[in-house]
């Protein structure tokens, strides 16, 4: 076969992807028909396709390009650390230099005691490390009967069978045989759609107080830990209401229940402080991290514990790690995304210029006929479409139909912003100014408009 190259017909390459490539959470023969998009290069948030298209990238890839595309000194450090050392691992009793600077810098930049980093591929990765982890602390510590694990509907933790168990989304668990034994699941402190006739704060009581009642029936002495993203992420960007944290704290508190906060999207500057634990003022016992660690240019994830987890899993044996744990190219990839970021003080940024730029504009599409209810924060955005604002009702027709309406519209108008159901959400990278954040919310205002114009051609603007 010869060179498959950006300068091929896009419509070659199409068929060869789907010839071939089989896509994650995607329908193989749908997408056949359709032809994928080819995405082929990119630069600060602006992505350019195939056919020479170029869009504003709202999501930060997927949830992660926070420092932006095309950062050479990422590329520089790879390759410098592919020629020196491109792989050692570190289980027989070794380390190397890039695994070592980066546990430090991150022990440096974790709240609290968090001290300690077991490293990971991913955030799939680090949370079955996590499972795992949290399971055996508990029976090294004489109560093997603390195993667990409680999270929440909708809660995305990765898609791994042991992390895909812990997310609480049903169309993963039809598949696969999950969850495994000892997961479940409370309900989530998403107002918009469960929140009925209570207010936001005392819903946010009512949800948070599931998990102490959770922990009375199964019993502390099974409990072992609740796991959590402090702001959902693929659940369409669910903020709790305020009362929502401070009642799990002290639910965790009381009982003595690991918590252990999915930092997966919200660490590394999303909410407007290095972590999203700090943003809703948790004391988390571990952390999961991936996605904004590297910045996406490299595939690494971890966890980070506790001095006490750490001391309990150091005094024996843990039967557990990945090739890859702290795979030096990676490490020092994600090393040098944490240097620009502290440097160029880009969560400064995002707390003082962007985050309060855009939540200025994006709330201005409440005004839109077509929406409900549009929050952002930090740089995490979500707004709710709806045919009835008022009652917050949801459409006539299939769940997500006008979702998928809308994201079509945002692509037509050089717009990447993702639907999750009727609700659209972006994330994107932290480094965006704010004449790009003007440009993002006049798109988004024109695919509210076509959508809004096209809904009601097709008789879909009514309400369940
Ligand atoms: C993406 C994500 C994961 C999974 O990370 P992968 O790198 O895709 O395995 C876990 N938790 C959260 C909150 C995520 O958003």
């Amino acid at each position: 076969m010869s060179a498959i190259t950006n300068h091929m017909p896009t419509a070659e390459l199409q068929a060869l992807d789907s010839a071939h490539h089989m896509h994650p959470f995607t329908a193989g023969n749908e997408l056949a028909e359709k032809g994928a998009r080819v995405i082929t290069r990119a630069q600060g948030v602006t992505l350019t396709d195939s056919e020479g298209n170029s869009f504003l990238d709202a999501m930060a890839g997927l949830w992660c390009v926070n420092i932006g595309y095309g950062r050479d000194e990422l590329a520089q450090v790879a390759a410098r650390q592919m020629r020196e050392l491109p792989f050692y691992n570190t289980f027989f009793q070794t380390t190397h230099v890039p695994a070592i600077a980066l546990s430090a810098k991150l022990a440096e930049l974790a709240p609290g005691d968090l001290n300690h980093v077991f490293f990971a591929g991913s955030g799939s990765e680090a949370n079955d490390t996590n499972i795992r982890m949290v399971r055996t602390y508990w029976a090294m510590k004489g109560k093997p009967g603390k195993s667990i694990i409680i999270s929440r509907k909708n809660a995305y933790h990765g898609s791994s069978v042991g992390s895909g168990s812990l997310g609480g989304m049903t169309y993963m668990h039809e598949q696969g045989g999950l969850p495994i034994p000892d997961i479940h699941h409370i309900n989530q402190p998403h107002w918009w759609a469960e929140g009925g006739d209570l207010s936001p704060e005392e819903f946010g009581l009512a949800r948070a107080r599931e998990l102490e009642e959770a922990i009375e029936r199964l019993g502390e002495d099974r409990v072992a830990a609740f796991i959590a993203e402090p702001v959902q992420g693929a659940g369409g960007v669910v903020i709790a209401p305020q009362t929502y944290w401070p009642e799990i704290q002290r639910i965790c508190d009381k009982y003595e229940i690991l918590l252990i906060a999915d930092e997966v999207i919200c660490g590394f500057g999303r909410t407007g402080n290095w972590f999203g634990s700090q943003t809703m003022n948790i004391r988390p016992d571990i952390m999961t991290i991936a996605k904004g660690l590297s910045s996406g240019y490299a595939p690494i994830g971890g966890s980070i514990v506790s001095d006490e987890i750490a001391d309990v899993i150091g005094s024996g044996e843990f039967n557990h790690g990945y090739t890859y744990s702290g795979h030096p190219v990676a490490a020092a990839v994600a090393l040098e995304n944490l240097r620009i970021l502290e440097e160029e003080d880009i969560i400064g940024h995002v707390r003082n210029i962007a985050a309060p730029y855009l939540e200025k504009a994006w709330k201005g599409l409440a005004d839109h006929p077509l929406v409900g209810e549009a929050r952002s924060i930090g740089l995490m955005g979500t707004i709710a479409l709806t045919p009835d604002k008022d009652s917050r009702a949801a459409f006539a027709g299939d769940a997500g139909a006008v979702g998928y309406i809308c994201r079509e519209r945002c692509f037509a108008n050089n717009l990447i912003m993702r639907h999750v159901g009727d609700r659209m959400i972006i994330s994107p990278p932290l480094v965006i100014r704010p004449e790009e954040i003007d440009t993002l919310v006049a798109r988004a205002t024109r695919a509210l408009d076509e959508t809004y114009a096209e809904i009601q051609k097709q008789g879909l603007f009514k309400a369940a």
